[in-house]
């Protein structure tokens, strides 16, 4: 730490992204929920000279294109959508601007790792609420909170969902305040609430490009809210970094949009994959929490979380495992391609003996 970081940072603790090895050759990485297939056809397509010309000039700091992708595949108007460079930003915005008169937000206890980080961050008041002892999100908790609720769902790392009428019931019970869907990995299961932005004006919905459509690396995240919620974001975002996104990435992620077909053969791929993992993983008698994600939460009564992922390590598999006391006892593995997943089978038969 240099003398000159201001005294408020002084106790900040970063958060910890899974790791991102620099040569990924021999690796089956499945640590860190991307999608295992390539962006759509139409992305690669883009990238031409015309294009890298154009870099010369800033980027559209409305990101028109791609909301205008985004509003049409969800039949809503673009003034309801807005886009950030990843997800991550959306979120970041979120915590900034939406602490709710009592400076509270809350979110499951066991969620995404980056909410208390974002509560250090931008001083607000983080409370976390358990979850049952099945893991699920327990809609009552959230009833008549007294701040801002964000809840991601399908929940990460457990992968379970709350339906739509669950999230409704939670809308209802807190007109007065905001209420975020971190929807993630939507795509893989779970019911998007995007259709009740109409009705509740206490909603927001933030959705990633980085999972269901391949651009993890693109960093394309949107969030979708009534126009009101929007404009507030947008007095954020046009307060810190009017040109978020990059010209690449908002061309990229409005082809992803596009791209119906692609988009629903690809997750349905994801999906089946998981059908088929998920009965593998059974049948070797681990405990799989029932996922509507890109990714499961496995445990043995055979090995522990830390040492399974330090065993897959050995086989070039890299997993991810929280230290949490909570959850320790679990690891968490993206879904790959099949032949991913199974290497990953044989590999803990022979972890297993
Ligand atoms: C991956 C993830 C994000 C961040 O996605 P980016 O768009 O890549 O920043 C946000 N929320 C949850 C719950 C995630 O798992």
């Amino acid at each position: 730490m240099s003398r000159f970081l201001s005294r408020k940072f002084e106790t900040l603790k970063p958060y910890t992204p899974g790791e991102q090895p620099k040569a990924t050759g021999r690796l089956i990485k499945l640590n860190t929920n991307e999608n295992p297939y390539v962006p759509a056809p139409a992305v690669s397509k883009l990238i031409n000279s015309h294009e890298i010309n154009d870099l010369k000039l800033y980027s559209d700091p409305d990101a028109s294109i791609l909301t205008a992708a985004v509003a049409d595949y969800y039949g809503i108007r673009r003034e309801q959508v807005m886009a950030g460079n990843g997800s991550d930003e959306i979120l970041a915005f979120i915590f900034m601007a939406f602490q709710g008169r009592s400076g509270k937000i809350y979110y499951p206890q066991i969620s995404y790792s980056f909410y208390p980080v974002y509560c250090d961050i931008f001083k607000a008041e983080g409370v976390e609420v358990p979850l049952a002892d099945d893991f699920s999100v327990r809609p009552q908790d959230y009833f008549g909170a007294d701040g801002t609720i964000v809840i991601t769902n399908p929940n990460a790392p457990t992968g379970m969902a709350l339906s739509s009428a669950q999230i409704e019931e939670i809308l209802i019970h807190n007109r007065e305040n905001l209420v975020v869907i971190d929807e993630a990995y939507v795509d893989f299961g779970a019911e998007s609430v995007v259709s009740f932005i109409e009705r509740y004006d206490n909603l927001m919905v933030v959705q990633t490009l980085s999972k269901s459509r391949s651009l993890a690396g693109a960093r394309v995240g949107i969030a979708m809210g009534n126009e009101k919620l929007i404009a507030d974001m947008n007095r954020i975002k046009f307060s810190f970094n009017p040109y978020n996104l990059n010209r690449l990435s908002i061309l990229a992620g409005a082809e992803a949009m596009k791209d119906r077909r692609y988009f629903e053969e690809t997750r349905r791929k994801i999906m089946d994959t998981r059908e088929e993992f998920v009965k593998d993983m059974e049948s070797l008698g681990f405990r799989i929490l029932p996922s509507k994600a890109n990714f499961v939460f496995a445990s043995s009564h055979a090995i522990s979380g830390e040492e399974y992922f330090d065993r897959l390590r050995k086989y070039n598999i890299i997993v991810r495992h929280f230290k949490d006391k909570k959850i320790c006892n679990y690891v968490r593995i993206t879904i790959g391609t099949p032949e991913e997943m199974n290497v990953l089978v044989q590999a803990t038969r022979k972890i297993l003996g």
